[in-house]
């Protein structure tokens, strides 16, 4: 692939977001608005929206109104004959396997959000700060010379193996307990989620429980030129959806393979910083990791939006009576936990030469 390091002399790269009316798409939309590299050429979505405006189409749910040349702008039908170098993939899983390859074997850069391609072997699975090593498995996938899929997580384990990495990596980790509380912007048609978790947690969020146990160990893998090695220890999840409009809770003990002081751990995540931090990505928040002191935190509302919401916070960091230690976690799901993350994955692509155009 060839090295687009003159490419910030150029036009903006063209991009169309794939499933741009759901709650991630909105969120890609967001975010997009303004970006200094990207430029949103096209908006796609299913046969029901194609030809409407996107404010005709959308159930617009973000707390700033629609882009005023966006809201005009038609919705395509999902045909992978777009003028845009970039596919952000927010589709409905039951349906992003195919449309995803259809996109790559043409030669589009999809950046997806969805499940569908995560625990594909030649498919990286990418936090940009913690594993961006394994978009070497771009090279060997095959769809085209400049056509790939890139995926990040789940958006309750991108801030769960963030925090993970930089313990496991200095004191190995040998089993992981969490419990999620997830909030409603994850959980598809928000009028019935808001009605069913009003006064309610409902303790049961489906096949979330088994990609928070997978997916860590896939990205704290190592990738060496002749294979991949997972990660190998165990994590049970227990997974409740919480009357919260955005922001995912997690409350986590671990058991590590060396022992560690509170202020080795703190330290570590104090610390934390990636190559996003380095190359100073338009989306890279300064300080991945924020560890408060204060007992009360971190809460939803007061700490999902920190660094316009790319950063997760941790409190709590205390003994457990079974494991090591105990502590929580704070995202935001729809920005680090989703399309934050994906648009982070694309920039440091970007830098690193695999987007040609
Ligand atoms: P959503 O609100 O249900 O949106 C799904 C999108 O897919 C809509 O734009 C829909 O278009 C489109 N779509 C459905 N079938 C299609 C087809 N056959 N062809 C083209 N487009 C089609 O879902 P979401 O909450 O935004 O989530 C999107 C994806 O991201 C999901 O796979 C989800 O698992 C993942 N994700 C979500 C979160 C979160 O916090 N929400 C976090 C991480 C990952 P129409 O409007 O026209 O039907």
């Amino acid at each position: 692939m060839t090295m687009n390091v003159e490419f910030y002399y150029r036009k903006k790269i063209p991009v169309v977001i794939l499933g741009a009316t759901g709650l991630v798409g909105q969120k890609f939309v967001q975010l997009l608005d303004g970006h200094p590299w990207f430029v949103i050429e096209s908006l796609v979505a299913s046969e029901k929206s194609v030809g409407k405006t996107y404010e005709e189409a959308t159930d617009w749910q973000m707390s700033i109104p629609i882009p005023e040349e966006i809201a005009t702008m038609r919705v395509e039908p999902c045909k992978p004959d777009i003028d845009a170098t970039i596919a952000f993939s927010a589709l409905d899983s039951s349906v992003a396997w195919e449309i995803e390859e259809e996109f790559a074997k043409v030669g589009y850069a999809v950046v997806s959000n969805t499940s569908s391609h995560r625990m594909d072997p030649m498919v990286p699975l990418v936090i940009p700060e913690v594993n961006n090593r394994h978009f070497k498995l771009i090279e060997n996938q095959g769809y085209h010379e400049h056509g790939f899929i890139v995926t990040n997580p789940n958006c309750a384990v991108i801030a769960l193996a963030m925090a993970l990495k930089p313990v496991y990596d200095q004191f190995g980790i040998e089993a992981v307990q969490v419990a999620t509380m997830q909030a409603i912007s994850g959980a598809g048609n928000q009028k019935e989620v808001k009605l069913e978790v009003d006064d309610n947690i409902i303790p049961f969020i489906e096949e979330e429980e088994e990609k928070i146990e997978k997916e860590p160990l896939k990205i704290l893998g190592i990738l060496t030129k002749e294979t991949f090695t997972s990660a190998e220890f165990s994590i049970s999840a227990q997974c409740n959806r919480v009357p919260v409009s955005e922001g995912h809770m997690e409350n986590i003990s671990m058991k590590l393979g060396e022992a560690a002081t509170k202020q080795d751990i703190i330290d570590l995540w104090s610390n934390f910083k990636g190559e996003p931090q380095g190359l100073q990505l338009p989306t890279a928040p300064q300080h991945p990791i924020h560890y408060f002191h204060q007992d009360e935190f971190p809460q939803p509302k007061k700490q999902r939006d920190i660094e316009k919401g790319m950063a997760v916070s941790i409190g709590r960091l205390r003994e457990c009576s079974n494991f090591d230690w105990k502590f929580s976690i704070l995202s935001h799901n729809t920005i680090r936990g989703a399309a934050g993350c994906a648009i982070l994955n694309a920039e440091l692509l970007v830098k690193q030469g695999y987007i040609y155009w």
